[in-house]
């Protein structure tokens, strides 16, 4: 674990905070080497050292003095940098720091996340960093029967992690009284609001004291959410982690041009390599994900698709199977995909390119996972070749191609030719009408962020020079994560 490439810290603080936080303060600040620096509790230590963890994570290093301080937080970070370590340990230090019972039906802790998964996988992280102290740790999420989540909940819980559409009934049915939450964590913001989660988490916000500590966390920060953060945060820390150039560079990419109607035969032959043992195939839709694993399936390939149509146990089931390696493919959309921790998958293939570039690099990022190096194929059609062109200027690096259109030379390295061609109306780098067609389509997905993308608005600053001059790209706190309809 300790060995992994972490996200680099591409951003830090608000200038507006103080003097200790700025640019040149931050620079000269000395990396924290060891949990123990951090001032956490023995036993909290002791977990950590059982686990393994040698070191924190550059979220982690940035982030828990301030929520051990009793600070609000905002942090830019998706899944796989480390940050549910760091508010769970900080969190933790607190309570046992503290100790009292919460409020009968109540919590002391408040953790909402978007997705089943999530909500299991945070409670597991409080469970395990806890271990010694022994607190108690609740889960509620959709899908499967309220019973023992009231039972659970009866005498109050320390933590308790929820999905917001579950968390609202309990309210409404009286299981779970919210008044005496002495933290609130928001987990995968932008996630929330593709969900369409804002409204439920408002009304959940409602219910809670306003003498509370609140730690946000988000991938991207679309205009939306950032309100949201100004409206629930005082005068939080700020940290922001760029997962993007470590993750790019540890996979070996590459781009296969097709007609859209032969993707799927292409897929089916591409799964020819036994080199490509556990993959993840990403689709838009989940449709198309439905589609795609039956394609897969009817040509013998062992498979399972998860997406937000499938029930909890058969997500369940299909994550297991594919942990286990009892099956070979896991097709997802993107929302179903993220926030779920799988190591060892030897290749990620984006049946189709997602509307917004940092998805990609989300994606890839799954194959890389634990230092490991991963391989990326995309298959790309006439429609999607702006997207890509958005991919390779967000990662700032060209993706070796191939013609995989029936008809033309197989195997031919078409980045020359994308390069030559790009703009006299011919071959796949121009602008054609299927080009134009997908450009004005992203226009429209992006008018609404155009507070976001003209740069840095909302008070961060980096820390180390822009990181796209230390060749990572673009930090993607400017952009929605997806258009949510469908996925
Ligand atoms: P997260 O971003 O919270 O989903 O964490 C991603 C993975 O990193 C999880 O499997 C954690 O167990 C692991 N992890 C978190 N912090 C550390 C650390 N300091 N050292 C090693 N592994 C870690």
């Amino acid at each position: 674990m300790s060995q992994r490439n972490w996200p680099r810290l591409a951003l830090l603080v608000d200038p507006s905070v103080a003097a200790a936080n700025t640019l040149a303060a931050a620079r000269k600040t000395k990396p924290l080497m060891n949990f123990s620096e951090l001032g956490l509790a023995a036993p909290i230590l002791r977990a950590l050292q059982d686990e393994g963890y040698a070191q924190p994570t550059p979220i982690q290093t940035k982030a828990i003095p301030g929520v051990l301080a009793g600070r609000d937080l905002l942090g830019i970070a998706q899944t796989g940098t480390g940050k549910t370590a760091a508010f769970a340990l900080p969190i933790l230090h607190r309570l046992a720091a503290n100790r009292r019972p919460a409020l009968r039906k109540g919590c002391r802790v408040l953790v909402l996340t978007p997705t089943r998964e999530l909500a299991s996988q945070i409670a597991e992280s409080f469970r395990t960093y806890g271990r010694h102290l022994g607190m108690t740790v609740a889960v509620v999420f959709g899908g499967v029967g309220h019973r023992p989540q009231i039972q659970a909940l009866t005498r109050g819980v320390d933590v308790l992690v929820a999905t917001p559409g579950r968390l609202l009934d309990h309210i409404a049915e009286r299981d779970i009284v919210l008044s005496g939450t002495e933290v609130l964590v928001l987990d995968e913001a932008d996630q929330m609001l593709d969900l369409g989660f804002l409204p439920p988490i408002r009304r959940i916000v409602a219910q809670l004291t306003s003498k509370r500590q609140n730690l946000f966390f988000s991938a991207t920060m679309p205009h939306e959410i950032g309100k949201l953060a100004d409206e629930l945060l005082r005068d939080p820390v700020r940290v922001a982690v760029s997962p993007s150039a470590t993750t790019v560079d540890s996979v070996k990419q590459r781009v296969l041009h097709v007609e859209s109607h032969n993707k799927r035969a292409l897929l089916v032959e591409l799964f020819a390599d036994p080199q490509m043992s556990r993959a993840l195939v990403f689709t838009r839709t989940k449709r198309g994900a439905d589609r795609v694993a039956h394609h897969l399936e009817m040509a013998g390939i062992s498979v399972a698709a998860i997406h937000g149509n499938k029930s909890q146990s058969q997500r369940e089931r299909a994550l297991a199977a594919f942990r286990a390696a009892k099956i070979r493919v896991l097709v997802a959309t993107d929302i179903a995909a993220r926030g779920i921790d799988i190591d060892q998958v030897t290749h990620v293939v984006n049946f189709e390119l997602p509307d917004v570039p940092e998805s990609y690099v989300h994606r890839i990022g799954r194959t890389a996972r634990a230092g490991a190096a991963g391989i990326a194929i995309s298959l790309c059609d006439a429609e999607e070749r702006d997207l890509l062109r958005d991919i390779e200027r967000l990662t700032r690096q060209p993706i070796p191609a191939e013609d995989r259109r029936l008809g033309t030379t197989r195997g031919s390295d078409l980045s020359a030719q994308r390069q030559s061609h790009r703009g006299n109306g011919h071959g796949p780098g121009s602008r054609g009408a299927d080009d134009q067609r997908a450009s004005n389509r992203k226009r429209q997905q992006q008018a609404p962020h155009g507070r976001q993308q003209q740069g840095d608005n909302r008070g961060f600053r980096s820390a180390a020079g822009p990181a796209r001059h230390r060749g990572a790209p673009k930090q993607s706190a400017g952009r929605a994560s997806s258009s949510a309809g469908g996925r």
